[in-house]
């Protein structure tokens, strides 16, 4: 196991994205689990315990020079990587002190296996690698590009640009009446207040293993997801436009409601696929069909079986009784019985990989993308929360959404009813005359249109004035 892990380091190149921590974090996790289990519970429960187990104590909250790292050596190692680069970042500060790599790792909040950790106790500079990696990760970071700030400069880039990425998600169908997943009144919130599902957690009603114990859970809620009778909104007409204006790269949609298709955009990945297809789930058959084959089922809230399956299955059977020459009982059919998949919908559950798609048409398009418009996402589920980071940092980044996005740098934010924007854009480029413009009001670089909330800058502000409005 040790070793593998090793070995995995060392083939890694600096192309590091969240998979790679995730999958580290998740080993970690395993760890404190098994530990939990074995009753040593409080001791793994704290994350630094990990780290303390191996290296005795570590940086992070303190700030004393013994730990190795203190947080003026972080200010400096973030000041050196904007200056002089990686390679010089870590000749300073680490080549020379190895043993600082794991404290250095937990300040940047890299948990590492245990296993892993014992292994780096002997030769810390195993380890090099992932901080190498970490570091490319805190420079290609976007920074806010300062020439980008108003509304005006959103149409210049518009007329302008010619390779246009979207990056959406479910805010531009809210208005179709499909439901969001993650708010308030939600799709996780209604399976979680549905006792008929008795889930622990609602995300499981996408989780691949609870829908091949049981799909008939599933088949009794997709009804309630399922793109039937909506149609698509003006955003997703605004980002037709831009295909017909030849200006769109391509739209990455986080949505499965297959509106993009029925807007008549044509340049669109669905990163968690769509109900445009399903799969037989059986690993030696995996039949694929149209959505609209299992259309009926899912209407019907029933669990579509794969016709190919059955058919094989009926052959066999058909094959044993004449082998058996029809006189015998048939107490030996049930060992003949080859197992019948089920129809899933091509929709990304978890525990599924993506789509080869996505990483292909990430790494072509990074080298072409002019403007990148994050529409209706906060940008917190990958992998479309990760793609702004393979994306070149000189590429200016608009948002249009209710909420601001403060994670992550955006240029513009035009903030509200992305339906309501995209008119107004829409208008002021000369596409079309709605008639609808409402000039939005702004606070620096973010625009206030109907819809918008701008509750997290009142909220900072509210911090920042405390004091002096209360007297
Ligand atoms: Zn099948």
């Amino acid at each position: 196991m040790e070793s593998t892990q090793l070995e995995w380091l060392a083939a890694v190149d600096d192309d590091l994205d969240s998979e790679h921590l995730d999958w580290l974090e998740e080993q970690a996790e395993r760890e404190m689990l098994a530990k939990e289990e074995h009753g040593e519970a409080e001791k793994a429960s704290d994350p630094t315990a990990l780290v303390d187990s191996a290296e005795g104590p570590v940086g992070g909250s303190s700030d004393d020079e013994q730990d190795g790292v203190s947080d003026s050596d972080i200010v400096a190692i973030l000041d050196d990587l904007e200056t002089v680069g990686i390679l010089e970042t870590l000749r300073r500060h680490v080549v020379r002190t190895p043993e600082r790599i794991v404290p250095l790792l937990a300040a940047f909040g890299i948990i590492l296996p245990g296993s892993m950790l014992s292994e780096a106790r002997d030769d810390p500079l195993v380890l090099l690698p992932l901080l190498k990696m970490v570091f490319t990760r805190i420079l290609r970071q976007r920074k806010k590009l300062p020439q980008y700030n108003t509304v005006d400069d959103v149409l210049e880039l518009l007329r302008n640009s010619r390779r246009i990425v979207l990056l959406c998600g479910a805010g531009i169908s809210v208005s179709c009446g499909i439901p969001d997943f993650r708010s308030r009144d939600g799709i996780y919130a209604q399976l979680a207040a549905d006792e008929k599902y008795e889930l622990d957690d609602p995300s499981d009603m996408f989780d691949k293993e609870y829908f091949l114990r049981d799909p008939s859970m599933f088949f009794s809620f997709a009804k309630a997801i399922y793109p039937a009778n909506f149609e698509p909104s003006r955003s997703h007409r605004f980002i037709r436009e831009l295909e017909e204006h030849n200006k769109l790269l391509r739209m990455y949609s986080q949505n499965i409601d297959t509106l993009e298709q029925k807007a008549g955009i044509e340049r669109v990945l669905q990163c968690h696929g769509s109900f445009a297809t399903a799969t037989c789930t059986e690993p030696s058959c995996r039949y694929h069909v149209d959505g609209e084959q299992i259309r009926d089922a899912i209407m019907e809230q029933r669990v579509p079986h794969c016709p190919r399956c059955q058919e094989r299955q009926e052959a066999t059977v058909r094959a044993a009784k004449r082998r058996k020459g029809w006189d015998d009982d048939n107490d030996d059919d049930d060992e003949d019985e080859t197992p019948v998949g089920v129809l899933k919908p091509d929709i990304t559950f978890f525990g599924e990989k993506l789509p080869d798609a996505f990483d292909r048409a990430v790494f072509a398009d990074r080298e072409q993308v002019d403007l990148i418009i994050v529409m209706g996402t906060s940008l917190k589920v990958a992998p479309v929360s990760d793609l702004l980071t393979h994306m070149p940092p000189t590429t200016p980044v608009v948002l249009i959404n209710r909420t601001p996005i403060t994670h992550m740098a955006m240029d513009v934010m035009l903030l509200g009813d992305s339906d309501v924007i995209v008119d107004y854009l829409s208008d002021r480029l000369g596409w079309t005359q709605s008639g609808k413009c409402i000039e939005p009001q702004s606070t620096i670089h973010a625009w206030l249109f109907p819809g918008g909330d701008t509750s997290v800058f009142d909220h900072k502000s509210d911090d920042d004035n405390g004091e002096s409005q209360e007297e």
